[in-house]
């Protein structure tokens, strides 16, 4: 029997969420688009509200979502700000391979440190040199006796300038190459570390990235998150956790837009009718009610998958993050459109949301590596 519909449990965690965007992210969406700056009131409020870290353990402070869960909620914060949602999701993606690879005292020490703090952690994986190309990646953390020092640099880090640590993705023998990568716990006070003024953008503006420069940082060793060589298979582990989180934040922010452009439209007479009695306008309006359900339900379906420890989740959830932000752009665009000028203005917060749709198709893997991981998957 196939179900589609969330049990109490999940409509709760819906409703939960939808009630935190209601009081505090639809309020405070329009003016972090204009500060451009991480929305510490908000992270603060979310921490206080049990809204932060949902997909980790109770014991160190999460909610033990599983990743369906999660994806009801990241869609609830889309529907409010992608910005916003993203710098609460960014700390769920930087503490996954803390989730996957740390050892209990490490989980103790670095998950206590984020909750009793209500602390934010960051994700460095891309540099200047390599975004797609993940095995390009040059920066290193060479062993020197119980010690690794850490040289390099990366770009567009989420969360960087607002972060206590950041997990940090080096290669610990650069002659082996991306077999060495290896993935590190950094205290962002570490000396050596150098925050760059943060990354000037077209959307999400309400999220910070920073570009950073590693100048010989020390890492204690046990720092380093699994062995030595395995940071590859963590990153990517990572995103198989995560994606679906995109695709649930693109879901929302095209849900929130479509609602909007559909109640404009039921009231806005030209010609001595609702515009909506023109098949131009409906058949637009029922596209994007179409597409914003296919979407959802590929992304609960890639979710359930991964919850369920299916092989085909890895290809799940690349299809649900590559489908529901294409999705995201082209309702968000249509949605100016049924508006007109309207949806051009900032009133309605409709352009905000083309605006801020467009990252879902370029972080976590650009959707033409999505393309890549779906197409090997069905090839191999
Ligand atoms: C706002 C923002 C936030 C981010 N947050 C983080 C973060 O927190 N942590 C982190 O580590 N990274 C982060 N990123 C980095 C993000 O994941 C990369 O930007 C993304 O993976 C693409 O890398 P790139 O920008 O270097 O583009 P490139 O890799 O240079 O790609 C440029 C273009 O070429 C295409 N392309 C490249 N290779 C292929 C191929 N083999 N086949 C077909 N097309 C290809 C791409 O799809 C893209 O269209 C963030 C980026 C942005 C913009």
């Amino acid at each position: 029997m196939i179900g589609f519909t969330p049990d109490a449990r999940q409509l709760e965690i819906k409703e939960k969420y939808r009630d935190f965007v209601n009081r505090w992210v639809i309020p405070n969406r329009l003016k972090y688009d204009q500060l451009a700056e991480f929305p510490w009131e908000i992270v603060k409020a979310a921490y206080n509200e049990g809204i932060m870290n949902g997909p980790m353990p109770s014991k160190f402070g999460g909610n033990d979502y599983s990743i369906l869960d999660g994806a009801l909620a990241s869609e609830e914060l889309g529907a409010g700000c992608i910005g916003i949602g993203i710098s609460i999701d960014a700390n769920t993606l930087a503490l996954t391979p803390l989730y996957l690879a740390a050892n209990d005292a490490q989980q103790k020490k670095f998950f206590g440190l984020i909750n009793d703090q209500k602390a934010v952690a960051a994700y460095a994986l891309t540099e200047p040199n390599a975004g797609s190309d993940v095995a390009g990646i040059k920066s290193s953390a060479i062993k020197h006796g119980d010690k690794y020092l850490l040289n390099g640099h990366k770009r567009y880090i989420t969360n960087a300038e607002a972060s206590s640590f950041i997990t940090v993705f080096a290669l610990t023998n650069p002659e082996k190459g991306a077999r060495s990568l290896t993935a590190f716990v950094v205290p962002t006070d570490s000396p050596g570390i150098e925050i760059k003024p943060r990354l000037q953008k077209m959307g999400q503006k309400a999220s910070v990235q920073n570009e950073l420069i590693f100048h010989d940082v020390e890492i204690p060793e046990e720092n380093r998150l699994g062995d030595e060589g395995t940071g590859f298979l963590i990153a990517m582990k990572t995103f198989d956790r995560t994606r679906t989180g995109v695709a649930a934040l693109s879901v929302g922010n095209a849900r929130a837009a479509y609602e909007i452009a559909l109640k404009w439209a039921k009231n806005r007479i030209q010609f001595g009718a609702p515009i909506t009695a023109n098949q131009g306008v409906s058949f637009m309006l029922a596209d994007m009610a179409t597409e914003i359900e296919a979407a959802r339900l590929l992304t609960w379906n890639a979710a359930w998958a991964y919850d369920n420890g299916l092989k085909v989740a890895s290809k799940l959830s690349a299809m649900s993050k590559l489908f529901a932000s294409d999705v995201g752009m082209k309702v968000t665009t249509d949605a100016v459109q049924v508006m007109g000028g309207e949806g051009y203005s900032t009133e309605f917060a409709v352009e905000k949301m083309m605006r801020d749709a467009k990252l879902c198709q370029i972080y976590e893997g650009t959707n033409q590596i999505q393309r890549l991981v779906i197409s090997k998957s069905i090839l191999k």
